[in-house]
């Protein structure tokens, strides 16, 4: 059941990024995804009359770049095909299946990838600069092709990935209200030379995969290698954005040590995500989201009770935990776009950390 004011969904460009935000916020409104400077969709009541939003306009009053009319594209392309799909969608053949379904590989948490790093806590990544989902979170999405072979992107295959990360981060941001979660977008399309892995001398499996296409992309954007540098850049970009959070993910189709895992600022996925395919790269992204942010898993080996995330809420939906079959669907737990009270508690969506604000007063007897 939902009980939540009716709103309003929509794409809006501007050349004054931070009024036209907070002009969307004075009217009751926030801005769910802010694609590039200038252009973002926001959230508005129903009541509110487009045509009091006087900073930004409905299309566009000079040529986009080619970062924005990326994302423009990829969000108009989904909608588009949303409202087409509306009354004959049939649900994809893996929805709701277990991420260790026979014949499926699970997407990783950062349990085992950061056995070498000593700021692992737990199965979430516990990382300071995403330590619970409640506010604006700066994202940078690194889409990084190979010059050439078939690590290289073509067109169709960054707008499929964007468009994924759009419908991943929109989900997120809706499941939530009181937690008026924003994303911020740095999306950085880089083309580099390296070969494929195993690359020599990286003890690290996921390195092994990982350090040479990494480190030239991160080289291209200025960054030193190795965490240091995506370190880096997620702090850099939580500062100029001025965002509560910021994370980090890298897109690629290099071979990996696999196909999508989180370790501390960053997410790593390939663009063929498996036996779940391109399809369902939005609810993998959104699961490894929240191993960001401070959720465990709740399938295969994972321990009933166990503390994760700001507040130290107990893993009590994990697959272990007794009676067996007493596990409701999860995003933690299945290829499934619902979320149980405890990864919800584990990221931080809790009373105690939502911020104070008349739109919250209203929303305070949700429940879904
Ligand atoms: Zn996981
Ligand atoms: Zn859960």
């Amino acid at each position: 059941m939902e009980d939540r004011i009716m709103t309003q969904k929509v794409l809006r460009y501007t050349n004054n990024e931070v009024e036209a935000r907070t002009e969307v916020t004075n009217l009751g409104g926030r801005v769910v995804h802010q694609f590039s400077p200038t252009a973002f969709v926001a959230e508005l009541p129903d009541a509110v009359d487009l045509n009091d939003l006087t900073i930004s306009s409905a299309d566009p009053t000079q040529p986009l770049d080619e970062i924005t009319q990326l994302a423009v594209t990829a969000w108009t392309t989904t909608q588009q095909a949303a409202k087409s799909a509306k009354f004959t969608s049939a649900p994809s053949p893996t929805e709701g299946l277990a991420w260790d379904a026979p014949g499926f590989e699970p997407p990783h948490d950062s349990s085992s990838a950061v056995t070498l790093m000593a700021e692992n806590v737990a199965e979430s990544t516990g990382t300071p600069t995403s330590l619970y989902m409640i506010g604006s979170v700066a994202v940078g999405i690194v889409l990084v092709s190979r010059d050439t072979g078939a690590e290289a992107f073509t067109d169709a295959e960054r707008s499929k990935i964007i468009q994924e990360v759009q419908e991943g981060l929109d989900w997120l941001a809706g499941v939530e209200p009181r937690a008026r979660v924003s994303f911020n977008y740095d999306i950085r399309p880089i083309t580099v030379t390296s070969l494929p892995g195993p690359y020599a001398g990286a003890s690290d499996p996921y390195e092994r995969f990982e350090r040479d296409w990494r480190d030239a992309a991160l080289a291209s954007m200025g960054y030193a290698a190795g965490r240091a540098g995506y370190q880096k850049y997620a702090n850099d970009l939580r500062a100029k954005r001025q965002t509560d959070w910021s994370y980090v993910v890298f897109f690629t189709k290099y071979p990996l040590n696999h196909f999508a895992y989180a370790v501390v600022e960053k997410v790593v996925m390939n663009y063929d995500n498996d036996g779940w395919g391109p399809d369902n790269i939005n609810k993998v992204f959104a699961h490894e989201t929240c191993h960001i942010f401070g959720a465990a898993d709740e399938y295969g080996s994972c321990s009933c009770g166990e503390i994760s995330g700001h507040l130290g809420v107990p893993n009590n939906n994990c697959v272990n935990c007794s009676p067996p079959g007493s596990q409701i669907p999860c995003l933690m737990n299945a290829n499934t776009l619902q979320m149980c009270e405890f990864s919800r508690g584990q990221i931080g969506w809790d009373e105690r950390l939502f911020p104070a604000t008349e739109t919250n007063l209203v929303n305070t007897s949700v429940s879904t």
